[in-house]
């Protein structure tokens, strides 16, 4: 078994260990009849499908292996000798850095905001939501994260891993899964926990416009967008114009110019 397969099945693995979590021991009541449907499901995996076709974690590793392919030996990494635990660390911390600032500029652009409220429109927050992204959105994630990549000259297999490690954080923020508050605060400390990456789902935007990290609670901590308030359950979004459980509705409602 080679490498990338062995981190996919290791994701895959992840993903079906918090989903059963999931329904086992947390699940909330639900708020209405529609949330957790089988349309819903169909919606979130249905994105889900396409990010899998056009491919998350490969396009990094590959503009890592191209740079190195070509001799281009870019990068602080490439000059300065660096341990890898030291290059992985690094490579996490700017690959999130760029996620944060991404993220942060597709809730305040309102063009933006039009292909990301795609994920904000589910009207229940689980793993499953979290591959609910529309395809447009790697046009602004993969080259923020290209940049940083490049800049650091990380080697392929750090590039891989670290990747990894962050789509492993993103289903993780997404669960439904109620931590004991005590270590919910502990966590927090350093890492992004479910309650606080559902905040970022509440529909009111004062709310929705915190939290934006991906695995580190650190940059919402120091650009001050960092909220911890209690008993905000609600998630979604109000006033949709396209249906949120319809896979075809979400796909084309970036042309639809107001909501959410
Ligand atoms: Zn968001």
């Amino acid at each position: 078994m080679n490498r990338d397969t062995f981190l996919s099945l290791a994701l895959l693995g992840w993903f079906v260990a918090l989903a059963i979590v999931e329904v086992a021991v947390t699940r909330r009541p639900r708020h209405s009849s529609t949330e957790g449907s089988d349309a819903r499901l169909v919606t979130n995996f249905g994105f889900t499908a396409i990010l899998l076709i056009v491919g998350t974690v490969p396009p990094l590793a590959n503009i890592a292996a191209a740079a190195s392919s070509h001799g281009l030996h870019i990068g602080l990494a490439s000059h300065v000798p660096i341990p890898w635990p030291a290059i992985l660390v690094l490579t996490l911390v700017g690959q999130t850095f760029a996620a944060y600032w991404a993220h942060r500029w597709m809730h305040h652009s309102r063009m933006l905001w039009r292909i990301h409220r795609v994920h904000h429109a589910d009207r229940a927050v689980d793993v499953s939501t979290s591959l609910r992204n529309h395809p447009l959105e790697l046009l602004v994630s993969v080259p923020a994260a290209a940049l940083v990549t490049l800049a650091i000259g990380a080697p392929i297999f750090v590039v891989t891993a670290s990747s990894t490690i962050i789509v492993a954080a993103t289903i993780w923020e997404h669960a439904e899964i109620s931590l004991p508050p005590r270590i919910d605060r502990a966590l927090s400390t350093l890492i992004l926990t479910p309650r606080l990456h559902r905040l970022h789902h509440n529909p009111e935007r004062i709310i929705h416009d915190t939290n934006f990290g991906t695995l580190f609670s650190l940059w919402d901590r120091l650009f001050g967008t960092l909220c911890v308030i209690r008993d905000r359950e609600e998630v979604g979004l109000d006033h949709q114009l396209a249906r949120p459980d319809h896979f075809i509705d979400q796909i084309r409602s970036p042309l639809l110019s107001i909501g959410g």
